[in-house]
């Protein structure tokens, strides 16, 4: 047994006393472990930020849930999601990133440093914060939605659709997601039925006209989701509740949720302009939040596209605009 430590070992030691530590400052402080989060760490690194990334709730964000992700550049044989995400990180750390397991559970950002607790008890004072939380998807809450989660039960028809090409699918939800996502599914699949808990859609007036217009898109109103069945396989299909409390059971192989998102925000919002679904408004074309020092970027602030490509792009703009920041300070 060696009787003193290496350097090696000391320097790990003093990284472990000052993780630990109550008060740490930062310069570069990224939350969230998305695509988003690791392009703005891999970037910021590269520009000596020196950036400390704290992964979240779910390291490694939405796409982890994914099994296959087939259109981000660059993969012409397709990644699984989890894959790509420990690619990322391993990107990020090649470049120096102190990437951390924790939540950030509280914020400060009223004035500088901006002060972030991680896990309830630390705090970091940060000169720039990167805020790429992430958005969650809402699920109905069945524990057979959580059995079959990317076994044919999915809330991304862009990334998962086309895995069902000429299959029958289903969606749930009413409103522009809901109708946007069957629209596209049917023009990959077979047969799209739509299941719809009230007796109209929520969704647009031009999008409900493209639904009811698409021959191959059927709409269940007044159907409730009781139970995804499945296999080995994977989803085989799903009883509904009719609006009698008849059962009805339709044969699908994917099953689609859009019953809306839920951006990761809420620690945020006393300080930051959110639209009111808790969206984060930034500057337009740039990543930029009310507070100056303070950036957005991903799903947290991007309701529109979502797509990891999106939200890697965003990341990249967050770090070039936290650089841009700090230097002029
Ligand atoms: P919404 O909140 O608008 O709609 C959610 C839908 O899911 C509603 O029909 C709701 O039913 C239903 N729902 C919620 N919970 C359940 C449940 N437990 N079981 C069954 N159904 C449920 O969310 P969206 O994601 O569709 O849209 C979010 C925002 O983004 C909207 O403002 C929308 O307009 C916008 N958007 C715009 C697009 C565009 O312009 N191209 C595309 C996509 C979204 P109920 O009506 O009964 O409450």
């Amino acid at each position: 047994m060696a009787l003193f430590k290496s350097l090696d070992n000391l320097e790990d030691d003093n990284k472990q006393k000052n993780i630990d530590s109550e008060v740490e400052k930062v310069k570069c402080l990224i939350i969230g472990s998305g695509p988003a989060g690791y392009t703005a760490a891999i970037y910021a690194a590269r520009a000596n930020l020196s950036p400390v990334l704290y992964e979240g709730l779910e390291p490694g964000g939405q796409l982890t849930t994914t099994n296959e992700v087939e259109n981000f550049p660059g993969y012409p044989e397709g990644v699984t999601g989890p894959v790509m995400m420990e690619d990322l990180k391993k990107q990020a750390q090649r470049f120096g990133t102190d990437v951390r397991f924790g939540i950030a559970t509280a914020a400060d950002l009223s004035q500088r440093p901006f002060k972030i607790t991680v896990d309830e008890k630390k705090i970091i004072e940060a000169e720039s914060v990167i805020i790429a939380t992430g958005a969650t998807a809402k699920y109905l809450g069945l524990e057979s939605e959580t059995k079959f989660k990317g076994q044919g039960v999915s809330a991304c028809a862009t990334c998962d659709g086309f895995f069902y090409k000429g299959k029958d699918v289903a969606v749930v939800g009413g409103g522009d997601t809901a109708a946007e996502e069957a629209t596209y599914l049917a023009g990959i699949c077979n047969k799209v039925y739509l299941i719809i808990r009230k007796n109209y859609m929520r969704a647009s007036k031009v999008m409900n006209e493209r639904v009811m217009n698409t021959k191959n898109i059927e709409v269940l109103f007044e159907h409730t989701t009781k139970e995804i069945v499945g296999d080995m396989s994977g989803v085989t299909g799903v009883i509904l509740n009719n609006k009698k409390g008849e059962e009805v059971k339709i044969d699908i192989h994917g099953f689609f949720v859009a019953i809306g998102h839920k951006p990761n925000s809420e620690i945020f919002a006393d300080y930051l302009d959110t639209d009111e679904v808790g969206y984060i408004m930034t500057e337009p074309g740039s990543s930029k939040t009310k507070a100056g020092g303070v950036f957005a970027c991903g799903d947290v602030m991007d309701s529109h596209y979502r797509q990891a490509v999106t939200a890697a792009g965003s990341g990249c703009k967050a770090a070039i605009d936290a650089e841009k920041f700090l230097g002029s300070l």
